[in-house]
């Protein structure tokens, strides 16, 4: 009640990084942005995967894969 600057401050910043993770169909706070090279697969783009996922997976987040 008395910490709204703070806890405003803390809320955004988890939201930035809430979002579906498409491996286990449900949210996280941990997710990041990661590209979908599935061969034989027409989509491009990419998938939010959260931190467990991605461990599970050895997926690679966008901004960590080399150009
Ligand atoms: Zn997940």
């Amino acid at each position: 009640m008395t910490t709204t600057n703070g806890l405003d401050a803390e809320a955004y910043d988890r939201v930035r990084s809430f979002a579906w993770c498409s491996w286990h169909k449900g949210f996280t706070d941990t997710a990041r942005l990661v590209s979908i090279t599935e061969q034989g697969s027409a989509r491009a783009g990419g998938q939010f995967a959260c931190a467990p996922c991605r461990a599970k997976y050895n997926l690679v987040p966008v901004a960590d894969q080399p150009l």
